[in-house]
């Protein structure tokens, strides 16, 4: 069904590849105007001539003054902003007993203290901009369940979800919804080197342990995130939505 999104104004951090640009793809299809950002200035821009009537920003979601001048610019130019996928994120394969205070800090600043910023700056424009609006945050089945050897990261997802359920009792009355998303394994370019995606029977292995028997997709993620932008979720506000295949029922 096309038209899930008409009209609206739409901002996807880290929308150079993977998940963010497979949500500027299909938000664009169903009728948004999508300014995709990201610190891959050369990739964001490639990716967003490749979708017509999408914008590209550099946008490094840790820089306080980068997120006023872009939340700044879209609503000069467009007098509202209807929707923030809060999406950009790194991974971190590593024991916590082994993860440096550095490495510790920048998955933070990057995971957390990002998506912290990106609330904040867009919740003030989007309450005086006075419409419904919709803040989806990508967390991770690693924000719902410790994961060993990625315990910086874990960390990081945990605190999105939090955040997220916090926000939403917050600015409820305004008419903002918060809610957030938890992809399993997904086939982009953050996971292409884990052993399922170098090795074909690890991943036949990694397969048969889904019940649905395959690897997600950034399109699987996209569908949910789509859901939660647009009115069809209007009565979901402060939820966690699982998207992977079924291994956390
Ligand atoms: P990806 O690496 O393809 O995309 C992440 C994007 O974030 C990249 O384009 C990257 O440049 C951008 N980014 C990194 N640091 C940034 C910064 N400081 N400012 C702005 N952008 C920055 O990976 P993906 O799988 O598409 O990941 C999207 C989201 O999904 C992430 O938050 C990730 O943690 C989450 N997630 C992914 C998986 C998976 O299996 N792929 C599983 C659970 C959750």
């Amino acid at each position: 069904m096309a038209g899930r999104l008409e009209g609206k104004i739409a901002l996807i951090t880290g929308g150079a590849r993977g998940q963010g640009a497979e949500e500027g793809r299909l938000f664009t299809a169903h009728g948004a105007t999508v300014i995709l950002t990201d610190v891959l200035d050369e990739q964001g821009e490639r990716t967003a001539a490749e979708i017509e009537g999408v914008t590209y920003r550099h946008l490094d979601v840790r820089s306080e003054s980068e997120w006023e001048a872009v939340v700044g610019e879209v609503m000069a130019e467009h007098g509202r902003l209807d929707v923030l996928v809060n999406n950009a994120g790194i991974d971190l394969v590593k024991k916590l007993a082994a993860t440096s205070l550095e490495e510790f800090e920048r998955v933070v600043s990057i995971n957390q203290t990002g998506t912290f910023l990106g609330m904040r700056t867009v919740a003030n424009a989007m309450i005086s901009a006075g419409k419904p609006s919709s803040i989806v945050n990508i967390s991770s089945v690693a924000g719902l369940e410790g994961v060993a050897n990625h315990g910086a990261y874990s960390g990081t997802k945990f605190a999105v979800t939090g955040m997220t359920k916090a926000a939403a009792k917050e600015w409820g009355k305004h008419g903002i919804r918060v809610n957030s998303v938890h992809p399993g394994l997904i086939e982009t370019p953050m996971t292409e080197d884990l052993r399922p995606f170098r090795d074909a029977d690890v991943r036949a292995k990694a397969e048969r342990s889904i019940p649905l028997q395959r690897i997600g997709q950034s399109i699987d993620i996209a569908n949910m995130v789509l859901f939660l932008a647009g009115d069809e979720s209007s009565y979901c506000t402060g939820q966690a939505f699982t998207v992977d295949g079924g291994v956390h029922p």
